[in-house]
Formats: C-alpha cells, sequence, structure tokens
C-alpha cells in the first residue's frame, strides 16, 4: 500500500525542513506545491506568472490552476509508492480533490501532522530563511546556519531570502492559514489521521517525534 503524508502547520512552523527529513528516511518524493510555484516563476512560465501575483501578496493561488498543477505532478511514475506532501492541500476543496487523485492510485492519505509554534516564533523563523535556488533546500541564519553564508550544503546553489518572508506579508499569510486552511485541522481530525506535533522544538527533536508517530 502506498504512503501518503500531508504536513499541515502555519508557515514557518517547518514543514519543509521535517518533509526534507521524512522524504529521506522514508524514499519517498518531497512535493512542495510552494517550490513548484517558485520553480514556474523562475521559468518565466504562464503558471509561473499567474502564481507569483497571488504568492506576492501571500494570497493562495486559485484552486483550479494549483489543483491542475498537482494532478500533473502526481501523473508522474514517482508518487506511486506515496509521497510527502508539504503546502497542500491548503483547504477543503483541495483535500476533497486530493483524496480522489490518491484512490486513483490505490491510496489515500494516511497521516497528517499537524506542526505548530507561536506565531512569535513563526516570525523569526521567516525572517531569518534562507533557501536555495536549485532545490529548496532551507537554511536558517541562527537555527540552522549552511556551512558557507548564502550557499548551499547540499549542492552549492545560492541562498536567497523569499520575497514573501517579508514581515507584513508574513503576518497575512499567517491570517490566510487561519482563515482558509485551518479548517482542515477539523477535517482530518474526523477522519481520525490527525496528529499534533510541537514544532517549537529544535529540528531533530521534531523529527524524532514525527518519526514515532509515523512508525505506530
Ligand atoms: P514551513 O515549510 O512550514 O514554512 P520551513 O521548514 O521552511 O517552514 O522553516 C521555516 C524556517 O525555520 C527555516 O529557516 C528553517 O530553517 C527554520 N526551522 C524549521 N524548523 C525549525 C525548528 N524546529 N527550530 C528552529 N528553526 C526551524
Ligand atoms: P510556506 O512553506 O512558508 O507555508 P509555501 O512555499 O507553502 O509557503 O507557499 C508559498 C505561497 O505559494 C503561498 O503563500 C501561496 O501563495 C502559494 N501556494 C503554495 N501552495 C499552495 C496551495 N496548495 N494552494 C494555493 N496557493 C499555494
Amino acid at each position: 500500500m502506498p504512503t501518503y503524508i500531508v504536513l499541515l502547520g502555519p508557515p514557518g512552523a517547518g514543514k519543509g525542513t521535517q518533509a526534507e527529513i521524512l522524504a529521506a528516511n522514508f524514499q519517498l518524493p518531497h512535493i512542495s506545491s510552494g517550490d513548484i510555484f517558485r520553480e514556474n516563476i523562475k521559468k518565466d512560465t504562464e503558471l509561473g506568472k499567474l502564481a507569483q501575483t497571488y504568492m506576492s501578496k501571500g494570497e493562495l493561488v486559485p484552486d483550479d490552476v494549483t489543483i491542475a498543477m498537482i494532478r500533473e505532478r502526481f501523473s508522474r511514475p514517482d508518487c506511486v509508492r506515496g509521497a510527502i506532501l508539504d503546502g497542500f492541500p491548503r483547504n477543503p476543496a483541495q483535500a476533497d480533490d486530493v483524496e480522489g487523485m490518491l484512490k486513483g492510485f490505490g491510496g489515500q492519505v494516511n497521516l497528517v501532522p499537524l506542526i505548530t509554534a507561536p506565531s512569535d516564533v513563526l516570525i523569526l523563523r521567516l525572517a531569518g530563511r534562507w533557501t536555495c535556488r536549485a532545490n529548496g533546500h532551507i537554511f536558517h541564519e541562527r537555527f540552522n546556519p549552511s556551512k558557507q553564508s548564502r550557499v548551499c550544503d547540499f549542492d552549492g546553489s545560492p541562498l536567497f531570502q523569499r520575497d514573501d518572508d517579508k514581515a507584513d506579508t508574513v503576518k497575512h499569510r499567517i491570517e490566510v492559514y487561519q482563515n482558509q486552511t485551518a479548517p482542515l485541522i477539523d477535517y482530518y481530525n474526523k477522519r481520525g489521521i490527525l496528529v499534533e506535533i510541537n514544532g517549537s522544538a529544535p529540528i531533530e527533536e521534531v523529527a524524532a517525534h514525527l518519526m514515532s508517530a509515523l512508525n505506530k
């Protein structure tokens, strides 16, 4: 049976960081909707141009666009064994769609770790986040610094600070999370697959909690 894990939580909670660790441990693809959008922006595709107008304001990209993009990603063969989903679904409509897609693989969402941290922690994390240009590897100038300043440890590509990690946009993204994404907590709780993880702990501790939740 394939295993699909949805990482839920506000911006800055550590979803991308933990998704990288889980993907390596379980040999599953890490699928980040934000990374796919950023890749399209870098390549200046039509999808990228459209997504950018929403992303720069901290708004969600419309569902029809996002769902089409995710369907395309799921059509690739590496997804049949399972995947770590990071950044989507982001609202109940997307969650319904994901369920339909996974059914097509004979799978379903198996576990939804909800990673949480207080807003002041989220703001501090996003203000110091540095992201790798080539593959989206994630660093933090204080909490998880790269060995060499502004260079990715894994692929040597330059690190950059995301436009939407500016303080004003971050505050708005946290509101968008609360209004549009947080209803998924109830959605997955009702299905009995939600597990809460304290995201305020250091990266290795959060990873250990996640691994023990997943091994159950
Ligand atoms: P998300 O994908 O949920 O937005 P990220 O994984 O990108 O969050 O993490 C946001 C920032 O916080 C990054 O700079 C990352 O290095 C840092 N970070 C992630 N997890 C922790 C943690 N447990 N403790 C301290 N910093 C963290
Ligand atoms: P973070 O990891 O900090 O939560 P993401 O990289 O997941 O940020 O998302 C960045 C932006 O990309 C969002 O603010 C939104 O504009 C867009 N985005 C990413 N995933 C989705 C999605 N599933 N639905 C709609 N918009 C999305």
